[in-house]
């Protein structure tokens, strides 16, 4: 059990960690290092680091809340589910428990497609090694726009009579799955998920597998409140959930590396003085 489980590895999620490690709380970052900051070319308005490079100011934070004690997880939650006094985050076949929670996720929520939410668990799936077992011998679409797409697909090509892969040819793919480059359009499916619109046609499917970088919000912690597309939160980072915090580009503007890093580091504090 973690005092504080961080979830995205971005500017936010490293200043969350490295401030909860100097109240000496133990900490979990989740995520990997894809976020809006690595893409930056360069960041002139950093107090400090005049010109940096989005990519080399992310693996500075990176290896200093590292050093600092931050456990680093790569990976996707899932969701997070309340358990009482502490909080269950899902990452596929993982699980990790936390007394309290800073999302830290970004601006960039995806954008579920027609049919995803009415039917998951019932033929959506976004995780292969915990339901892929159900797909034994069947057909399935994989939907790959994350980070595990590609073993998450080959792990479904050994159990799975054919894999259709929507999404960037791999060499690491096996040879069974076919890579499609049509783009999903809608899930369908009297309650279960049966095919998939892509390309204009509809494709049967016993069942269609989801990856992706981010959950979206709904979907990640349900009943959160929102404002408009950001989350709600007071002046100490705290969410409508007792006990989870969010800071960064998820609650609001400016999408600014300096704000993220404030909200960071305040939403740590709240939390820890909250333990
Ligand atoms: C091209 C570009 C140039 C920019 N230039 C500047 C600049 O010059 N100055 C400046 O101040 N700002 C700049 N920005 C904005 C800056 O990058 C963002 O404000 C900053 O990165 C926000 O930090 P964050 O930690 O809130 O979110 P992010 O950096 O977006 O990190 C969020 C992370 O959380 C991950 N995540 C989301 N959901 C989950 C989940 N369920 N499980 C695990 N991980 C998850 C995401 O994949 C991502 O890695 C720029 C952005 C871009 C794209």
């Amino acid at each position: 059990m973690f005092d504080i489980a961080v979830v995205g590895a971005g500017p936010a999620g490293y200043s969350a960690a490295i401030n909860a490690r100097k109240r000496d709380k133990s900490v979990v970052v989740i995520g990997q290092n894809t976020g809006w900051l690595s893409r930056a070319e360069s960041i002139d308005n950093y107090p400090g680091m005049p010109g940096v490079s989005g990519q080399a100011m992310l693996a500075a934070m990176r290896d200093q809340a590292a050093a600092m004690g931050a456990e680093m997880r790569p990976g996707v939650v899932h969701q997070i589910i309340p358990l009482g006094e502490s909080f269950g985050l899902s990452l596929g076949a993982d699980f990790i428990d936390a007394r309290r929670v800073i999302l830290c996720t970004g601006a960039k929520q995806p954008r579920l497609l027609p049919g995803e939410a009415e039917l998951l668990g019932r033929g959506v799936s976004y995780c292969g090694t915990c339901d892929g077992m159900l797909y034994r011998g069947k057909r399935v679409a994989v939907i790959a726009q994350g980070p595990e797409a590609v073993s998450e697909a080959n792990f479904l090509a050994g159990l799975c009579a054919a894999v259709d892969y929507y999404g960037a040819a791999d060499e690491a793919l096996t040879a069974k799955i076919r890579v499609l480059s049509d783009k999903p359009e809608a899930i369908m499916g009297e309650g279960h998920a049966q095919a998939l619109k892509a390309g204009g046609e509809e494709r049967a499917y016993d069942g269609v597998f989801i990856f992706r970088e981010a959950m979206a919000l709904s979907a990640l912690l349900g009943g959160i409140e929102m404002d408009g597309a950001f989350i709600r939160v007071n002046r100490k980072m705290e969410t409508s959930v007792p006990g989870v915090y969010a800071a960064g580009d998820c609650t609001g503007l400016p999408l600014q590396v300096a704000k993220a890093v404030g909200e960071g580091c305040i939403a740590a504090l709240s939390a820890a003085q909250a333990l």
